[in-house]
């Protein structure tokens, strides 16, 4: 393997080759994967979900977005109108798609002002009653027309898509999202924040001191069904981790807009604020939220046990390959926020450098085996550089479509990068984009998120990043931080 002065390549085209490519990315490609089911089988569903919720004492179910700028956006309808909503979908304007962060609009001519309207359908399979919200229900919501057409902005459809192009590909990808967090005293957002421990980093001391509260995290998660890996301290004051068992696409995105409402749920009953932003204070170490991902042939884990890297099978060698290519461009989807950028720095095990290597923290792409005999499950690729005020729905889709169009044109990895490639020669290794206006650049050269998001969804997405890099090219790192403190 090569080692730490090794010069690496991985924004050079790869030795591509012609390809057996599967169907189209584009929406015309997966467009039966994301069809409104017919009305009758939708009312059925959704009066066996809301038997099901009301023996848990539910009243009302929150139905959930994700907007272009990372924000998680809700309509709530009384349980009694699950199944009228689950018919005819519940109404939001299609100007959320310019929605900024901190509320105001962009504009762009590719989505329409404040007329129109579209119908919002909550997934009534996934909608689980909340632990720490008694009383309330959650589920994850798909956007079609009022004809019933999918919207060509829904970023949940954008991401179902994209796991349907794995799928016609015969292929399928298993996906986690780590999720980390910064817990203040609830004091006012204004003033700096004011930890509730001041343990060591990945200390007992922070456990203990919070162990009422960090206890009811996962006695809340495990309550709705999800499977938790690990909780843990972070590395920054009042900064935790926790993660769950990977599962399809979609769902592991689902999974990230439950598990950190959960967290704020838990966090608001224990009197505490709680912040996803990428960066706290300027300068600290930031939250992350890593996406990991293995791809799969059937039951095979095709990053296990074939002739490539770290026995890598081609096709995961091809898919990883043109994840790591896309990285710069990716990032205007995985790292929303100006302030992501303010995290993505040297020796913050951010991934700020765009290589790859097995374990290593600083490459934006680790390559993950597991222990000697739990490979072949084990086995995945985390993309470290993505931060959760990403559009998980985005981010996920994203990788996926880059992920394929590598594999499609049977890309090879670059050599390895081992160790710290900020100890590198200068230059050895790429950084990624240091601020959104390179990352928009790579994003306006992609061809494949271009057909992959197909054009309403890209321009929006656009709109809206420019609008932010536009509103704080000026501020200073303390005034970003403080923007997207409390804001994710
Ligand atoms: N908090 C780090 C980040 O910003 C990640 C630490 C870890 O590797 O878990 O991504
Ligand atoms: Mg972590």
């Amino acid at each position: 393997m090569t080692t730490g002065t090794a010069t690496v390549g991985p924004t050079g085209p790869g030795p591509a080759r012609p390809s057996g490519a599967g169907q189209p990315l584009g929406p015309a490609g997966s467009a039966a994967a994301v069809a409104l089911p017919p009305r009758a089988e939708r009312a059925a569903r959704a009066q066996e979900a809301a038997d099901r919720l009301r023996t848990a004492a539910v009243e009302a179910v929150a139905v959930t977005w994700v907007d272009n700028a990372g924000i998680t956006r809700v309509k709530a309808v009384p349980l009694g109108g699950l199944t009228h909503a689950a018919q005819w979908g519940v109404g939001t304007a299609p100007c959320f798609d310019l929605f900024l962060a901190d509320d105001a609009m962009a504009t762009s001519p590719a989505v329409g002002g404040p007329t129109g309207d579209l119908r919002l359908y909550p997934d009534v399979e996934r909608a689980v009653p909340l632990a720490a919200q008694p009383g309330w229900a959650w589920a994850p919501g798909d956007r079609y027309t009022q004809g019933g057409a999918p919207h060509p902005g829904c970023q949940r459809l954008f991401a179902r898509r994209m796991a349907a192009a794995a799928v016609g590909r015969g292929l399928s990808l298993k996906a986690g999202i780590e999720v980390e967090w910064v817990v203040a005293l609830a004091g006012s957002p204004q003033e700096a924040p004011q930890y509730p421990t001041h343990g060591p980093a990945y200390g007992m001391h922070r456990l203990t001191d919070l162990s009422d509260y960090l206890r009811d995290v996962l006695r809340a998660l495990g309550e709705q069904g999800l499977a938790v890996l690990q909780i843990h301290p972070e590395y920054s004051p009042g900064q935790f981790e926790v993660s769950v068992a990977p599962e399809d696409p979609v769902g592991a995105a689902d999974t990230s807009v439950l598990v950190r409402h959960t967290v704020r749920a838990v966090s608001a009953r224990h009197g505490l604020r709680v912040s996803f932003a990428p960066v706290i204070e300027a300068g600290a170490v930031g939250n992350g939220g890593h996406l990991h991902l293995s791809l799969w042939r059937g039951e095979r884990n095709l990053g296990h046990g074939g002739s490539g890297p770290y026995g890598l099978t081609a096709e995961a060698e091809g898919f990883l390959a043109g994840v790591l290519d896309a990285l710069p461009e990716l990032l205007v989807l995985g790292c929303s926020s100006p302030a992501g950028y303010l995290r993505l720095v040297p020796s913050h095990w951010a991934g700020a450098y765009q290589c790859w290597g097995l374990e290593n923290r600083e490459a934006a792409l680790r390559l993950v085996t597991g222990s000697t005999g739990e490979r072949a499950t084990a086995a995945n690729a985390e993309v470290k550089c993505f931060d959760a005020s990403a559009n998980p729905y985005l981010a996920v889709g994203a990788v996926i479509a880059t992920g394929l169009a590598g594999l499609d044109q049977r890309r090879a990895l670059p050599p390895e990068f081992t160790g710290d490639p900020a100890a590198a020669e200068p230059g050895t290794v790429p950084r990624l984009p240091e601020g959104p206006a390179a990352a928009l650049a790579a994003y306006e050269g992609s061809a494949v998120l271009r057909e992959a998001l197909g054009e309403p969804l890209y321009q929006a997405v656009l709109a809206v990043r420019r609008a932010e890099a536009e509103q704080y090219a000026a501020a200073t790192p303390e005034e970003v931080a403080a923007a997207a403190r409390w804001r994710y």
